[in-house]
């Protein structure tokens, strides 16, 4: 039976990227139905909503999303869609997984590290007031009658919330990933030091979490600390669980460790569904060119082939694409050391090249 799937191409390169990815999926000789919706700009354009209801019903109905980076227009009410979505879906855990390929121009080799990004609260929830606003003044003035310290009636505040619950299901989720995925350490990462009751509950979670799975080595690291010691010695870590935001920024910095972000795969996963997608954005300089890096929507892919319980294909989609890259011909701009478009292969010839490796 065909695996029902939401493809939302997505915005800019995301139409090229997507196709190039169905291309390769499909090639496996797997099954799919692809039921595919729109979102983001094109959806505002088409639909006059960034995310019509049904895009959210085809991603309850089927369970399994992948999408390409969607662009969020300014004045369209939503800070993100692609948090709205995370949200809306519950899709508590981001799946950010950064090893490098032989070919690809990095200044580190040999990094196979996996970010757990817990995907719904801390700053990055969005619980925001700005500056001079009567909301901001009344939060201060209610603040104050606590903190010690006042905070400035002038202050833009935002808000981070840590809950037990939230901490508990993403460390929970990482060492599940470790076990499944025969990986050998899990650490937590934060800035308890400071943070005493926000992080400092996350850290204590994390801690009572790792006693549930002994065979799996647990450790914790503070933040910058972690930034710097993944710099020096990125091989002494392996799967790295964190709050929100500094899931956000230290997943940038791992696929800045591997070659960027045309490279880096992702996945959002809740309870109900997943919904797969690469860390980059709709890259609107390089839309319609048939230039961008397919790579990281293709390996975006291999992930939901996992997710699907298809390891085989996911391993000969893994292989193919490293062989391609390893080979250095068919490979798009970005991945060449002159970064020269007119001398680099198309994401569709790239993507052809993938195909016949498989
Ligand atoms: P971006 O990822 O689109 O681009 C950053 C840089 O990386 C650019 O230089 C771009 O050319 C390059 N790049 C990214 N993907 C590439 C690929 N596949 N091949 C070759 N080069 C690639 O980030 P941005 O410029 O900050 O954002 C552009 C738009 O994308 C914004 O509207 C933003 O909101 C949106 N965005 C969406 C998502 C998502 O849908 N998940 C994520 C990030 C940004």
């Amino acid at each position: 039976m065909a695996y029902k799937i939401t493809l939302i191409p997505g915005d800019g390169i995301g139409p090229e990227v997507s196709e190039a990815t169905r291309r390769v999926l499909e090639a496996t000789g797997i099954d799919f139905e692809w039921d595919v919706q729109i979102a983001g700009l094109t959806a505002l354009e088409e639909k006059g909503d960034v995310l019509p209801d049904e895009v959210l019903e085809s991603i309850r109905a089927n369970k399994t999303a992948i999408k390409g980076p969607l662009t969020t227009p300014i004045g369209s009410g939503f800070r993100s869609i692609n948090v709205a979505l995370r949200q809306a879906l519950e899709l508590y855990a981001n799946l950010r997984p950064s090893r490098t390929f032989e070919g690809v121009r990095s200044v580190f080799d040999h990094v196979d590290l996996v970010v757990v990004r817990e995907n719904l609260e801390d700053l990055y929830a969005g619980v925001e007031f700005d500056t001079g606003t009567d909301e901001a003044h009344d939060v201060i003035a209610k603040i104050n009658e606590y903190a010690d310290r006042p905070v400035s009636e002038t202050a833009a505040v935002s808000i981070k919330a840590i809950t037990p619950e939230n901490s508990e299901r993403i460390v929970r989720f990482a060492f599940e990933y470790a076990k499944q995925n025969d990986r050998k350490l899990v650490t937590a990462v934060h800035k308890a030091n400071i943070m005493k009751f926000s992080d400092g509950l996350f850290l204590h979670v994390a801690q009572e979490v790792a006693k549930d799975y002994p065979e799996i080595e647990f450790n914790d690291r503070i933040i910058d600390n972690m930034c710097m010691q993944l710099m020096q010695r990125p091989e002494d870590y392996d799967v790295l669980v964190m709050p929100n935001l500094y899931g956000d920024v230290v997943s940038d910095l791992t696929s800045g460790m591997i070659g960027g972000l045309g490279v880096a795969p992702g996945a959002n996963i809740g309870v109900e569904a997943a919904v797969f997608e690469p860390i980059h954005g709709s890259a609107p300089s390089h839309a319609g060119k048939n230039e961008a890096n397919p790579t990281a929507m293709i390996l975006t892919g291999v992930m939901m082939l996992r997710h699907l319980g298809e390891q085989a294909a996911a391993k000969k989609v893994e292989d193919a694409v490293a062989a391609v890259i390893a080979e250095g011909t068919a490979i798009t701009y970005d991945l060449r050391q002159d970064r020269d478009p007119s001398k680099a292969a198309g994401t569709s010839g790239m993507a052809d090249a993938i195909i016949a490796r498989l």
